[in-house]
């Protein structure tokens, strides 16, 4: 036992009774009380003045979930629902469903948090992650995740960096996507633009859809869409996975290619880490090839080459080029994550924290990543409220290059929350905040501005309340 804690045991019942608590308080705000001058004070004396800090607003131990709510912000330039999870105690924490997930993944856990203490953020993730799922399912597990660290951040009066451990850095380094352009001068001029701005690590989007009203260029065109990458219908281009599109790239077809990339890269320079992503839906031949082409521009990386579940691809056509290869973004969970690091099947990891499980997971998968010499750059698509958990998060993180940024194009994207100094993206850097939780409040008015049509700002939503279904997963 230390001598402070015998000093606590030994100091006689009396002190409490005699002490007079305005004096006890004035000396303490002094401040310079080191924990030897508790020598000959009381239990609760002690925790007085230990705990004066705290947000006597709240009782954490006495706190509960009494609500989960929704907002839907559209246009950020992705949807985006922001939930509220309210208590018993005036304080409620604010958190993200992943961009273009529907609300109702966060919604249908509102049965299972009802009554749990917030600070339990462990405890209650453990409860709720079954209901998690790949990509977008995972946006309810990893919302409600982000606005527990805002309320137990809240309840304690500290960040959320330092419940999860203390900060590694305190700013965080963000890295611009930079919507595309058929033509490579126009569109490096875009990216020059974001160096100017501050920015020091870039992301450019090229492939086989520059090359959709060429002949000669991609083969098994006929039974391919190739310009239509994000349609999600069922059975089109955008939802066939890789293999199964059986494209091949002409020599034709990736001289075009390479030479977009050779004039962007061009203008851009070679002093700042310029890395790629959407290339199209191809099998590991050519994206071998792709890689090997593209090796005079010193990519920073080649990103979601193929799905991330082809863990023998991944590895195939990482240990076939010299540009460094990642994905990640649609990970759910830590598994996932290291079964590819183990088989050394990618150079670094992409979680989009919104996807793998939230600040605490992320962070266990950026420990993971280092011990095992992956670094960890980190995607991100959404509102301010998800960028102060990433930010937390990757300040809190040792292995971490850069955070994601889509919303720098969009005027009113820092005017969604208050409470934390503007502009929140400065020379293409996030200070870390040291309010308490995430740090952000919601600015009610612009944010209305920007809800989907027919919804309604934090609606009730008592339809959630009730757990129709047992959730043991094992007999
Ligand atoms: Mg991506």
């Amino acid at each position: 036992m230390n001598k402070y804690l015998q000093n606590l045991l030994k100091s006689p019942q009396k002190n409490s009774s005699n002490g007079n608590r305005r004096d006890f308080l004035q000396k303490a705000s002094l401040g310079g009380l080191s924990l030897g001058a508790f020598a000959n004070s009381s239990i609760e004396e002690t925790l007085e003045y230990s705990t004066q800090k705290v947000n006597k607003f709240s009782n954490p131990a006495d706190l509960k979930i009494t609500d989960l709510r929704v907002v839907e912000v559209v246009d950020a330039p992705m949807p985006c629902p922001i939930i509220r999870i309210d208590t018993n105690q005036g304080i409620y924490g604010l958190g993200e469903v992943r961009d273009h997930a529907s609300p109702k993944y966060a919604l249908f856990l509102k049965s299972r948090l009802l009554g749990e203490n917030p600070c339990n953020v462990d405890r209650v993730f453990k409860k709720i992650k079954q209901f998690g799922g790949h990509s977008r399912q995972a946006g309810g597990v990893c919302g409600v995740e982000m606005a527990l660290w805002d309320l137990a951040g809240k309840a304690y009066n500290v960040p959320a960096y330092q419940l999860v451990g203390g900060k590694f850095r305190d700013r965080v380094r963000m890295y611009a996507d930079t919507t595309g352009s058929d033509d490579p001068v126009e569109y490096a001029k875009r990216m020059k633009a974001r160096v100017d701005e501050g920015f020091t690590f870039l992301k450019m989007d090229f492939g086989i859809q520059m090359l959709k009203d060429e002949k000669n260029m991609v083969i098994n065109r006929s039974m391919n869409d190739i310009g239509s990458q994000w349609n999600r219908k069922y059975g089109s281009y955008g939802s066939t996975a890789h293999p199964f599109t059986r494209i091949q790239i002409t020599d034709e077809g990736l001289e075009k290619i390479v030479d977009y990339v050779k004039q962007v890269r061009d203008i851009v320079g070679y002093e700042v880490p310029l890395a790629a992503d959407h290339f199209g839906h191809f099998d590991t031949n050519e994206a071998i090839r792709l890689g090997n082409a593209l090796e005079p521009y010193r990519l920073a990386y080649l990103e979601d080459l193929v799905p991330w579940q082809y863990t023998d691809k991944w590895k195939q056509i990482t240990h076939a080029i010299n540009t460094p290869t990642l994905t990640g973004e649609d990970i759910f969970l830590k598994e996932e994550f290291i079964k590819l690091i183990d088989a050394r099947a990618i150079d670094m990891i992409h979680p989009d924290l919104a996807s793998s499980g939230g600040i605490l997971e992320t962070k266990k998968i950026g420990d993971y990543a280092e011990e095992n010499g992956i670094p960890m750059m980190m995607h991100f698509a959404g509102t301010p409220v998800s960028l102060m958990a990433n930010v937390h998060c990757a300040a809190a993180t040792q292995n971490f290059i850069a955070l994601e940024h889509h919303s720098v194009d969009i005027p009113w994207w820092e005017d969604l929350v208050t409470g934390i100094d503007k502009p929140i993206v400065e020379d293409g850097h996030v200070t870390v905040p040291d309010k308490p939780g995430l740090g952000v409040e919601l600015n009610e008015d612009v944010v209305k501005e920007h809800m989907k049509k027919g919804t309604k700002y934090f609606a009730p939503t008592d339809e959630w309340n009730t757990i129709d279904s047992a959730d043991r997963l094992w007999s």
